[in-house]
């Protein structure tokens, strides 16, 4: 059961030729036995899961459900989680119990889905490997020796090695879409406030976007329509229709105009990597898409603009870790000031207080100017660049990161090679504009993601396009050996 798609899954459950709490202990069999090789469960809920499969047959039975009723997920542990430790993969939320459930959850429980546990994460979604997790770095299950990607690395790695049937992930410079293109799956980022924010552990409030992973565009297109729709409790989530995402999967790509941005293609971009992405735009091609380039020339100030502004946000969303409001709280404090200073030292891990400093840095009153209202304007320029090429184009495709998975430990002493690994993903985070990574090939046994970029609220055009492509192609179905 573990390789059948969401709609496979829904299926087979309706039809009762199997229950859900068959399902759900199938895939609990799974997760346990690999969180060992793979560590990318930081939780397994196994009491819940059980009982909420339960009550899906008891739904299913009644005739009360809907697609993703009795289906088993993981979800990052940046989601907080009703009486379940959300610790956002950090040491200062280690013991963090959450006392309500965000509103992404709510709504995975209203459609009977099944919570199977909470995934390993880099500390506050803060990296692009997972080795940032408190709780250790999460092995790629298609190399072991390799990284899953960040931050949303253990839902990519759950994903991939079907501990799972899907997950969800967030995104604030390409943390679904990075893990999914290492570990071989499908990811997508809607457009900027099309997920509610609430209970979602905010690391850069303008930027991050929850969204799902899965092993198909049409599983993520279920996910997302559980996942999607304003919220009065988020100020910033957009009041429009959800589309059904998964009724609007077949359209032909016949005359659809797609845009190739020069500068993705350039240096440091992995030659393997191109010519998987090269072989994609062949099989685009004989769907009938319509290539032609575009420039998005301020892309090589989006890494730089965006550790400005992320870390500028995250110095404001994390001074609530103090240990009096949240978070760890050291040993016998002095005084107030030791407790703080202690609290935050010891709760906080490296990569989190370089960008805490960072930010406090550039928003520091002779700095301001000079560094964070600069990084405004360029965020500005950059999503011009996209209003531009999409006035001539429906769709940007590209490259999801420079190179495959890498190994453990290979980059985590060079941060600015780190960050360079989101330099053809962040720049949508700064627009605010969908986007998302499909399988599209191997390069040296190790999964290539294809990126496809869509203008504002274009998640079904993206879908489609999706699709489309994983209709004629197989690389969405292939499976790490051993799993
Ligand atoms: N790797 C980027 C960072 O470290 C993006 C992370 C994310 O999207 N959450 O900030």
């Amino acid at each position: 059961m573990h390789k059948k798609t969401l709609a496979q899954l829904s299926a087979a459950l309706q039809a009762k030729e199997i229950s859900s709490v068959e399902l759900t202990q199938e895939f609990l069999a799974r997760a346990k036995q690999f969180n060992e090789q793979t560590n990318a469960y930081i939780t397994i809920t196994e009491d819940l899961a059980l009982q909420q499969a339960k009550e899906a047959d008891a739904r299913i039975a009644a005739g009360n459900t809907q697609a993703l009723t009795g289906i088993p997920l993981a979800h990052k542990d940046i989601f907080c989680t009703d009486g379940i430790k959300t610790s956002c993969g950090s040491k200062m939320l280690d013991s963090f119990i959450a006392p309500y459930n965000a509103t992404v959850i709510e709504k995975f429980n209203a459609a009977g889905a099944i919570c199977l546990g909470k995934a390993n994460m880099d500390e506050f979604a803060m990296g692009s490997s997972n080795e940032n997790s408190f709780y250790g770095v999460v092995k790629n299950p298609w190399d072991l020796n390799c990284v899953p990607g960040g931050s949303s690395g253990g839902s990519a790695a759950v994903v991939a090695a079907r501990m799972a049937a899907a997950a969800t992930g967030t995104d604030t410079g390409g943390s679904i879409r990075q893990p999914a293109s290492f570990c071989g799956i499908s990811g997508i980022k809607p457009t900027y406030g099309r997920v509610s924010r609430y209970g979602m552990i905010a690391y850069a409030s303008s930027l991050d976007q929850g969204g799902p992973m899965a092993q198909s565009a049409e599983d993520l297109a279920m996910m997302l329509e559980v996942m999607a729709g304003f919220d009065p409790k988020d100020s910033t989530s957009a009041q429009k229709d959800v589309p059904q995402y998964s009724a609007a999967m077949n359209d032909s790509l016949e005359g659809v105009k797609i845009g190739l941005p020069k500068e993705y293609f350039g240096e440091g971009l992995d030659a393997e990597v191109a010519t998987v992405v090269e072989t994609a735009i062949e099989e685009y091609k004989k769907l009938g898409v319509e290539f032609a380039e575009v420039s998005l020339p301020n892309t090589h100030l989006s890494v730089p603009a965006y550790y400005v502004v992320a870390p500028a946000e995250c110095s404001s969303n994390l001074s609530r870790f103090d240990g009096a409001r949240f978070g760890h709280r050291c040993e016998d404090p002095k005084d107030l000031e030791d407790m703080y200073k202690r609290s935050r030292g010891e709760g906080f891990g490296e990569e989190v207080t370089r960008r805490i400093l960072v930010g406090t840095y550039a928003l520091s009153a002779g700095y301001y100017d000079a560094y964070y209202l600069k990084a405004q304007k360029t965020r500005r320029l950059i999503s011009d660049d996209f209003k531009k090429a999409f006035a001539d184009v429906d769709l940007i495709l590209g490259p999801t990161a420079p190179t495959t998975a890498f190994g453990i430990g290979s980059k985590t002493d060079d941060p600015i090679s780190m960050y360079l690994s989101d330099i053809y993903t962040i720049a949508v985070n700064l627009a605010g504009i969908p986007a998302m990574s499909i399988p599209a090939g191997m390069a040296g046994g190790k999964p290539v993601g294809l990126q496809l970029i869509g203008n504002y609220f274009d998640e079904a055009k993206l879908l489609n396009a999706a699709h489309k492509y994983q209709q004629v192609t197989d690389w969405h179905q292939q499976m790490p050996e051993g799993f």
